[in-house]
């Protein structure tokens, strides 16, 4: 067996360690004799495995009782939907708009209502987060909208923005359990979780309980209200077993690592790592202002495209894979989420160290 380091931004790495365990119990889950692909949703192991997934979510993240949490399907991408549906009762939202994603979902509530781009960062390519102390925040808005670790770009909130009472809901995709989080600054705080907590093709929202009502657009689909789930524990229709199966396991390890505090502090160390080089190198150079930049998704450039590619195939060769920058962006961009070991950050620097020298 041999594991390359993977900085892909999702589907992205997963500690080795959830990966050996569900290994084990690929064949034969605990004595039952078939794996948790094969099992019923209803039946008396898979109530356990999700019962004790949302447990330790609650413990791990300190999530109040007055929030549902609710593990959904359609990504990240399909909440971009749900949100204005299910919390659109004025028809008004403000969508602060500072990358791809929070483009996406702000165009996504237009089909719904009057959805305000109150902020953007968009006239310097998403490098830098607005101030967000005293923004025009409509009188009748239903929410303000954020997302709060913008994977693409790289910008990281480090501070909420002040909402002036309204509900504030965020995606966090990108930065989902990588630090402690204050649940209850949130209305609805939510993640897809291939980015840094389990496999593709769920979705975790933690929905403060007032939100969850029948009171919605009336378009609104069956399978799009929040009440259908949270009234249902997240079985309203077969869920993703195996995704929530293997959420689990990695809420027990970020717990062996100390939780989110323990989290925070190794991803402080391994970020820190990678700008503290990039800020001294001649030839890479970090995109982002230095007050918004993300511990999670690191873009840089050489200023050059063609040694951009040079690096990037380099790397690859050295077994450093997926380090090529979004399309929108260029360069290179390295995601070091919570389960991507010191060590890998460590060997990158070393080998782009290596590389500088060399060209
Ligand atoms: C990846 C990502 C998404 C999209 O997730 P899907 O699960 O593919 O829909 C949305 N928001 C952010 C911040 C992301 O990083």
């Amino acid at each position: 067996m041999s594991r390359v380091f993977n900085f892909s931004a999702g589907p992205a790495v997963l500690p080795e360690a959830v990966l050996k365990e569900a290994q084990e119990e690929m064949m034969d889950y605990r004595g039952c004799g078939m794996s948790v692909m094969e099992m019923s949703h209803r039946s008396k192991m898979f109530e356990e495995i999700i019962e004790a997934a949302e447990a330790d979510l609650r413990k791990l993240m300190n999530i109040p009782d007055n929030y549902r949490v609710l593990f959904l399907q359609g990504g990240a991408s399909l909440q971009f939907a749900m949100i204005p549906m299910n919390l659109m009762k004025n028809r008004v939202a403000d969508y602060i708009v500072t990358g791809q994603w929070a483009k996406k979902a702000w165009q996504e509530a237009q089909k719904y209502g009057q959805a305000n781009k109150i902020a953007s960062s968009e006239d310097k390519t998403f490098s830098y987060i607005p101030d967000c102390s005293d923004l025009p925040i409509s009188p009748d808005a239903d929410y303000v909208y954020i997302c709060e670790n913008n994977t693409i770009y790289g910008t990281k909130y480090k501070k909420l923005p002040n909402t002036k009472g309204k509900l504030l809901v965020a995606d966090v995709s990108s930065c989902f359990l990588s630090e402690p989080v204050n649940v209850s600054d949130y209305g609805i705080i939510y993640g897809g979780v291939q980015k840094n907590v389990g496999p593709a093709g769920m979705v975790i929202a933690i929905v403060r309980e007032d939100l969850i009502t029948d009171d919605v657009l009336s378009c609104t689909p069956t399978m799009m209200k929040y009440k259908t789930h949270a009234d249902a524990g997240s079985m309203y229709n077969t869920p993703n077993c195996y995704c929530i199966y293997m959420c689990g396991k990695v809420f027990k390890w970020i717990q062996s690592m100390g939780g989110l505090e323990g989290m925070k502090a190794h991803n402080e160390k391994k970020a820190a790592i990678l700008y503290d080089f990039l800020d001294q190198s001649q030839m890479f150079h970090g995109t982002v202002v230095k007050e918004d930049r993300s511990l999670m998704n690191v873009p840089f450039v050489t200023g050059d495209k063609e040694l951009d590619a040079r690096f990037v195939k380099a790397a690859e060769e050295a077994g450093f894979l997926n380090l090529k920058g979004h399309r929108t962006v260029g360069g290179m961009r390295a995601s070091i989420y919570n389960a991507m070991p010191i060590e890998g950050v460590q060997k990158l620097v070393e080998f782009m160290r290596a590389f500088e020298k060399e060209n």
